[in-house]
């Protein structure tokens, strides 16, 4: 008798009848004498619709932000209930014994911050004691307690995080992430139609990938799984199609250097003009910000002419007005001519592990865009990532000329 661990997205139980698909796959594993540990997201649209529900009769609620934020954390989570609910009492009318357990019950232990809340431990004896006397268990997702008993959750995607957490707790082999695309690909398959599905990743490229755009999991469900070498499967619901592993790697299979292709446009780009060169000024720039929790990202600073400097960076585009207010005061004490937003760009990136000891990657990029007519403004690089910004009008065409570039669409693995 094995634990497995699944996790069904919110689209996977968005109605009665795929709630009961979701049921008779469940249940098609515990007849194979495999026990389940199953979470669950809210049905369908069930967490905006509450949000927005909450919005009527109290204009400031947002996620995080007190008081409301414990209030909404309360509210949110009654959708994962009627999720787990539903879901045992399906896996009882078909003749199994299931229980469902809220995140207090299961044994998430979290910090107070609501609606970003971090598990601070998890103590997995009351759904071990349900699985040994032969229940499937259902959990619902994205919450646990604090010490005062109160419900946190841990942002929006978050069931991930606890289908990730339970597979670490109990030992599971793997944590099986059931949701409506078959697994994750190589570009995002609205812009590139012969996009492929990957059969493995590793942690690395899948987090570069991620926070990149290609949203198929919650980063910090993938974080978590790295730290304990938890396998995660993303597969499709209601396909059959095998899913994509992502792992620690190394991979043994012969595989492309370039994995996959992310783009993102939540990006706006700032450049001070005229900045003198001399020490202190980048931190004096960038340290206001940090205080007001606006990640920068893409950073060049050109090489200077007569000691003045231009110095460019990305801010996440709806955080472009409060940087430039943050900023002006300071244009002034650091002598820079002046302040340029630019909301109108994306990033355009190609990922893989491989990439780190091969040299030409780079050049291959900025080719292949070059000869797509595609101009680029900013250029950044991890160990496994180059990323270009570019104009947001163009950054489709970007992806789909990179995937064509480097072969995704046909290289296999
Ligand atoms: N229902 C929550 C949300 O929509 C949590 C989740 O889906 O993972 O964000
Ligand atoms: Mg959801």
């Amino acid at each position: 008798m094995a634990i497995i661990v699944q996790k069904y997205g919110g689209t996977s139980v968005g109605d009665l009848d795929k709630l009961r698909q979701v049921a008779r796959r469940v249940a098609a594993r515990f007849e194979a004498g495999d026990s389940p540990v199953v979470a669950v997201s809210a049905m369908g649209k069930t967490t905006d619709e509450l949000i927005a529900l909450a919005r009527q009769v109290n204009a400031d609620v947002t996620i995080g932000i007190p008081p409301a934020a414990r209030e909404l954390d309360m509210l949110m989570v009654t959708g994962e209930h009627v999720s787990a609910s539903l879901l045992a009492l399906t896996l009882q009318a078909m003749g199994h014994p299931a229980v469902s357990l809220g995140g207090h019950q299961a044994g998430f232990r979290t910090d107070q911050a609501f609606g970003k809340a971090r598990i601070l431990n998890l103590e997995p004896e009351r759904i071990l004691r349900e699985v040994r006397e032969g229940k499937i268990v259902v959990v619902a997702g994205f919450h646990g307690s604090t010490e005062d008993g109160d419900t946190a959750t841990f942002g929006r995607g978050g069931s991930d995080t606890t289908a990730v957490a339970l597979a670490a707790a109990l030992g599971a082999r793997v944590c099986e992430i059931y949701t409506d695309v078959e697994g994750v690909l190589t570009a995002d398959p609205r812009v590139v139609p012969d996009a492929r599905k990957l059969d493995e990743i590793s942690y690395d490229e899948m987090l570069e990938l991620a926070s990149y755009g290609a949203r198929v999991m919650h980063n910090r469900a993938v974080e978590l799984a790295a730290i304990y070498r938890v396998p995660i499967l993303v597969a499709s619901t209601f396909g059959e199609t095998p899913g994509t592993l992502i792992h620690g790697g190394p991979s043994v299979e012969q595989r492309s250097k370039v994995r996959g292709v992310a783009y993102d446009i939540d990006v706006a780009k700032l450049t001070l003009l005229g900045v003198p060169d001399r020490p202190g000024i980048a931190a004096t720039i960038f340290e206001p910000l940090g205080e007001s929790n606006i990640s920068v990202d893409t950073i060049v600073q050109n090489v200077s002419h007569d000691n003045l400097t231009d110095l460019t960076f990305t801010v996440a585009r709806g955080e472009l007005e409060q940087a430039r207010a943050i900023l002006e005061p300071f244009l002034k004490d650091v002598g820079a001519r002046g302040l340029e937003a630019d909301a109108s760009v994306a990033k355009v990136s190609i990922v893989g592990t491989g990439m780190q000891n091969a040299p030409g990657y780079a050049s291959r990029m900025f080719r292949a865009l070059a000869d797509g007519g595609i101009n680029i403004q900013m250029i950044s690089t991890s160990e496994i990532r180059i990323t270009c910004i570019v104009d947001d009008g163009q950054v489709t065409d970007a992806v789909r000329v990179l995937h064509e570039a480097f072969g995704l669409a046909t290289i296999s693995g």
